[in-house]
């Protein structure tokens, strides 16, 4: 039985079938702290290609809908997911490519390992999602639209100048 939380390497390199399934978005826990949901999945899809020098990869293609945190209002921003990137397959460990050889960006992953593809997604994603993700300023219900820089110093300052205030009634409450 062909699981979808786990890519059977092996069988795909040796059938060249496609394997695909759904990752919960509850399974990518590296991303947890950049969505304002975790409900949800998101639609995968593993096939097998090669690189310029024959080596096999695994073409990985993903889809669906994350909701990240506006980095303005803090507000949910729907971003759809439609990513596709490779991932360098090896024979063993004494053939993964030393860091510095790696060069083009590929990760490479060990075909014998049973390969967890909620890991695999979370970790392509938590490099590829926007760092700084926002709203459209039409569709941001944020108080800084248009002068972003000056509303975030004030807000950064007012609990500054708050304090002393609440400090003193403090005091004087018997
Ligand atoms: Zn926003």
């Amino acid at each position: 039985m062909s699981s979808s939380h786990s890519l059977d390497l092996e069988t795909l390199m040796r059938t060249g079938e496609v394997s695909q399934g759904q990752t919960d978005v509850q399974l990518l826990t590296g991303l947890h702290d950049r969505l304002t949901s975790t409900q949800g999945s998101l639609s995968w899809r593993a096939s097998v290609a090669r690189d310029e020098f024959n080596r096999p990869r695994v073409r990985m293609a993903l889809e669906g809908t994350l909701g990240l945190q506006c980095q303005r209002c803090l507000g949910t921003l729907e971003h759809d997911v439609a990513h596709g990137w490779q991932v360098g397959v090896v024979a063993d460990e004494a053939a993964l490519p030393d860091l510095e050889e790696e060069g083009d960006d590929v990760d490479f992953i060990v075909a014998g390992q049973q390969v967890e593809v909620a890991q695999l997604i979370a970790e392509e994603l938590l490099l590829s999602l926007p760092m700084m993700p926002r709203h459209d300023t039409e569709a941001c219900h944020g108080p800084q639209q248009g002068q972003a820089a000056e509303d975030m110093q004030e807000v950064q300052e007012t609990p500054v100048r708050a304090s002393p205030f609440a400090a003193l009634n403090k005091l004087r409450k018997p």
